[in-house]
């Protein structure tokens, strides 16, 4: 029932003294929509880069459906993910490009890319180029929000299926993950798939099901926003 679960992870970057991860157990129960908070520094990037399989703790595991991740079972665990961050966005190619970013063009499912679009909140800029671009017919490129590059990296995990998906503010240049984003997000994906929020501040994770606040390393206290609110 406990789709992924954070088991007493401990991490230190080579030559630091302070664990970046101190002993950090979490739930994030299947389908639902869960906030990760905390200051810069907390350990949020890094408790990540763990369940991403680029980090392998020094303690602790991380079970995905009771299932430990191993070296033999990460690619498959990494295939199931959709990472959302804004680098995704190429900036000479539209919009539907993106969405199929990588397939070969034969292999494009063009419903699919449709469908994606959709579900991000995409119809209307799904032929768009970017800024600084002119299509043949001499149309100029748009400027596209964080919010909208947020949300084209969405509609790229949809199109791959991803079960869970990643939402990290830090790596947004812009205005960082919209209150709009999450709250479509959720209303949309509730109950179909998992979506983790990394975010600074509560307020922006407000909508989560559940969110853990993070400091040094370990969860300082979780709950829902109300909750949260009224003892923090
Ligand atoms: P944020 O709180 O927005 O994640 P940070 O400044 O904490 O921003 O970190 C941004 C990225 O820089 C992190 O993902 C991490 O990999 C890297 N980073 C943070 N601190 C250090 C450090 N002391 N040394 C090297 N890289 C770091
Ligand atoms: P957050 O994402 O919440 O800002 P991070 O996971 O980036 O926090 O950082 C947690 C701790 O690990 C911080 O003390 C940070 O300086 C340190 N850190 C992060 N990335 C690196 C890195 N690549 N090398 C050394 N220290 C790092």
């Amino acid at each position: 029932k406990d789709f992924i679960l954070f088991e007493n992870i401990v991490f230190r970057y080579p030559g630091k003294n302070e664990a970046a991860l101190n002993n950090l157990s979490l739930t994030i129960p299947a389908n639902h929509v869960v906030g990760l908070v905390g200051l810069s520094g907390a350990g949020k990037s890094t408790a990540i880069d763990v369940l991403l399989g680029l980090i392998r703790p020094d303690q602790g595991q991380i079970l995905i459906d009771q299932t430990s991740l191993t070296d033999y079972n990460i690619r498959a665990w990494q295939n199931t993910l959709g990472f959302v961050p804004q680098s995704i966005f190429l900036s000479d190619a539209s919009i539907r490009d993106n969405i199929a970013f990588g397939l070969p063009p034969e292999e494009i499912d063009e419903a699919r890319v449709k469908f994606a679009a959709h579900m991000a909140n995409l119809d209307e800029l799904l032929m768009k180029l970017p800024d600084g671009l002119e299509t043949h017919v001499g149309e100029r490129g748009i400027q596209l929000s964080g919010g909208q590059r947020q949300r084209i990296g969405i509609a790229r995990a949809l199109y791959d299926d991803a079960k869970v998906l990643i939402l990290d503010e830090a790596t947004s240049a812009l205005d960082g993950i919209t209150e709009k984003v999450i709250m479509d997000a959720i209303h949309k994906f509730s109950g179909s798939k998992t979506i983790i929020m990394i975010a600074h501040r509560l307020a922006t994770v407000k909508q989560c099901h559940k969110i853990y606040l993070l400091e040094q390393g370990c969860v300082l206290d979780h709950g829902t926003y109300d909750e949260l609110i009224s003892r923090n």
